[in-house]
């Protein structure tokens, strides 16, 4: 499975592309030539961690990022990495296993020992076996050396391409394809995408080791059946990962075989533990977490770090944790809100009119709502017949400095300048109790009260929740019957 992470790697593995190794693989002992040696590997893996951290978040509950990361080095000791023939390097490099705060259902891995889920997985996974197979499919990629043959290819020939196609998207350094990460579509064509042989590889291998472990690898097989639906389901966050492993419904079956073979090799392997996994999981978060942020009623809220400012009409909102973006429905125009990292307002705005090639307009001092700010108006020559222009608020806020930036074509300034005024200018503290202490949907396991079918015994779902989406998470269909007792995952307002 992969994530969107692909823009961050590509800047990290270009800058690492220090030419090719020949090196062993450890699945398959052979010996080829791959784009970064072992210790480059981790090293990557090290450094794009701490972006892919400091992107989704992590999710804040060491309980289950604890039980997450045990049973990912269960899975891990029944892997190619650390079997006594492995070489030792292989064997003695540690693997870390993590959590991300997404409602999108993704699992990744980073090369040299990363591995991620996010909690929107968990909560649509049914058993500890179904995550000892996820997890064990990401060690494989791992372990394949995925990433770095994939890297050695690229090297042949594409990095050209690629810097090219990324540079051209660029405005200011910061393309709007960047900024919203819609632009997976060009890296994954030409950069880092796994092939479908290695994906079927990693379900080969994640299957062999979850059945190493004990598990019950076959109850994987009706998490892709629900993927499937998933990315069937009108208007659904596309895992995009969908795209570039084998078709759902084909891996359903191929799981079912490849387990069918590895048990009667391996012998018993029938854990599923579904009430652990549940025990485990109740509580979760479910979709979107307002105390980091939310639209409503025509303004963006953060309750945890308490300010407000109005969002204007036409303009879609894009959410995370390192950032804020507004996007006007013809995308000519941005608002982009980010933390500064200097104390003060002043000198967050000395720091940002001192880029390079950044031509100054205006800059003055002024309050908005109470609040210290400075703003600073500059242009930049983005190409050889446009320029951009930028208008800029540092705002202080308890201890922090906040930076509104609002881009657009210098060209089409005049139209935007009182929008961007309305955002920057309404930014404000957030004093609203009611705001301040909203909370998240979540995950509640509940034994089904009588025998119905799935429908019938949902309760009244909080909004943003279809009955759908619920029988998705659940691996059920809405019409299927549901015994008494039957352990139910159900959104709790
Ligand atoms: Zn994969």
């Amino acid at each position: 499975m992969m994530g969107r992470y692909y823009l961050v790697l590509i800047a990290i593995l270009v800058v690492f592309a220090e030419g090719c190794a020949v090196s062993t693989n450890p699945v398959s002992g052979r010996r080829r030539l791959y784009g970064y040696t072992w210790a480059e590997e981790r090293r990557i893996g090290r450094e794009a961690d701490q972006i892919i951290v400091a992107q989704y978040g992590l999710y804040e509950d060491s309980t289950l990022t604890a039980y997450v990361d045990s049973l990912g080095q269960v899975i891990l000791a029944h892997s190619h990495l650390r079997r006594p023939n492995t070489p030792k390097a292989f064997r003695e490099t540690p693997f870390v296993f993590r959590v991300l705060d997404s409602p999108v259902v993704n699992a990744f891995a980073l090369p040299g020992g990363y591995i991620y889920v996010t909690r929107g997985l968990l909560a649509h996974l049914n058993s500890e076996a179904q995550l000892a197979v996820v997890l064990g499919h990401e060690i494989a990629h791992v372990a394949a050396r995925h990433a770095s043959q994939r890297a050695f290819e690229l090297q042949l020939g594409q990095i050209a391409l690629l810097g090219g196609a990324m540079l051209g998207q660029e405005v200011l350094g910061v393309s709007a394809e960047n900024v919203l990460q819609l632009g997976g579509i060009v890296a994954q064509l030409l950069f880092l995408k796994y092939s479908r042989d290695d994906e079927r590889e990693s379900d080969r291998l994640g299957v062999e080791y979850a059945v190493r472990a004990g598990y019950d690898a076959a109850e994987a097989a009706a998490f892709f059946h629900s993927l499937k639906r998933l990315s069937e389901q009108h208007g659904a966050r596309l895992p995009s990962f969908l795209s570039t492993h084998p078709d759902p419904g084909e891996r359903e079956q191929t799981i079912r075989m490849l387990a069918a073979r590895w048990k009667q090799q391996v012998g018993s392997a029938n854990q599923v533990n579904q009430a652990t996994y549940y025990a485990r999981i109740e509580g979760l978060v479910l979709g979107d977490d307002p105390r980091q942020g939310y639209v409503a009623d025509g303004a963006f809220y953060h309750p945890t770090l308490r300010f407000w400012f109005p969002v204007p009409a036409d303009y879609r909102v894009v959410n995370q944790p390192s950032q804020v973006v507004l996007v006007d429905r013809e995308q000519q125009a941005m608002l982009v809100l980010t933390l500064a990292t200097q104390p003060s307002a002043t000198e967050a705005a000395q720091a940002w009119a001192a880029q390079e090639a950044l031509t100054i307009l205006n800059q003055g001092n002024d309050h908005v709502n109470g609040l210290p700010a400075v703003y600073v108006l500059a242009e930049k020559q983005a190409s050889e017949n446009q320029t951009v222009r930028v208008l800029q608020y540092f705002i202080e806020h308890e201890e922090r400095v906040y930076s509104l930036a609002g881009f657009t074509q210098a060209a089409l300034y005049a139209r935007y300048e009182p929008v961007f005024l309305q955002v920057m200018r309404g930014f404000a503290p957030l004093q609203d109790p009611e705001r301040l202490n909203v909370q998240p949907v979540r995950l509640k396991i509940q034994p089904a009260t009588r025998t119905a079918p799935l429908h019938a015994l949902l309760p009244a779902l909080p909004e943003a929740f279809t009955p759908e989406a619920v029988a998705i998470m659940n691996q059920m269909d809405l019409e299927a019957t549901v015994q008494v007792g039957t352990l139910l995952k159900l959104p709790r307002p």
